[in-house]
């Protein structure tokens, strides 16, 4: 039976490959946190590099069918604490997954959906950059806080959710 392709439309059993600058930040950032860079570990920032949106661990396992669940729950603890790996939490059953924004140098928002748990990557245009960059500034002065970054989560109802 041919196995599925994975994110990155490879076969599922090639070696999952990462570019080479994100490599290198991988394992630099598992050397910092006292951790090894391991196939398994590598392979989990593979799918997540190529899916461009937050993942379930579920759909982890269905991109790389090579990986095992308890494996890839344990890694992602180890990813998270290395500052690699981002974890998003909805209402939803499941927390989702992705590479932190420092690592990959791509600021986005996220739209939450809070009855079916779906959750998209926004990109962050420069209108809205700006326009949160000035409210930022309101803020800052106010609060006497130097702001160092932004996350920006929209709840709501996404499109086939909120259909009438
Ligand atoms: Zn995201
Ligand atoms: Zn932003």
């Amino acid at each position: 039976m041919p196995r599925r392709a994975d994110a990155l439309g490879r076969p599922a059993d090639a070696t999952p490959a990462l570019a080479p600058a994100l490599h290198d930040a991988v394992t630099l950032r598992l050397e910092r946190a006292g951790q090894r860079r391991t196939p398994a570990r590598t392979a989990v920032c593979a799918v997540l590099a190529g899916a461009g949106r937050p993942l379930t661990i579920p759909e982890i396992l269905d991109l790389d069918p090579d990986l095992a669940q308890s494996s890839v729950y344990r890694n992602l603890v180890v990813l998270e604490q290395a500052g690699i790996v981002h974890r998003i939490v909805t209402n939803a059953e499941f927390a989702r997954f992705e590479l932190t924004e420092d690592l990959t140098g791509h600021h986005h928002h996220h739209l939450i959906c809070t009855r079916c748990g779906a959750v998209e990557d926004a990109p962050a245009v420069d209108a809205v950059e700006q326009a949160v960059h000035r409210a930022i500034a309101e803020v800052e002065r106010a609060a006497g806080f130097k702001t160092t970054g932004h996350r920006i989560d929209l709840v709501g109802l996404c499109r086939v959710c909120g259909e009438p």
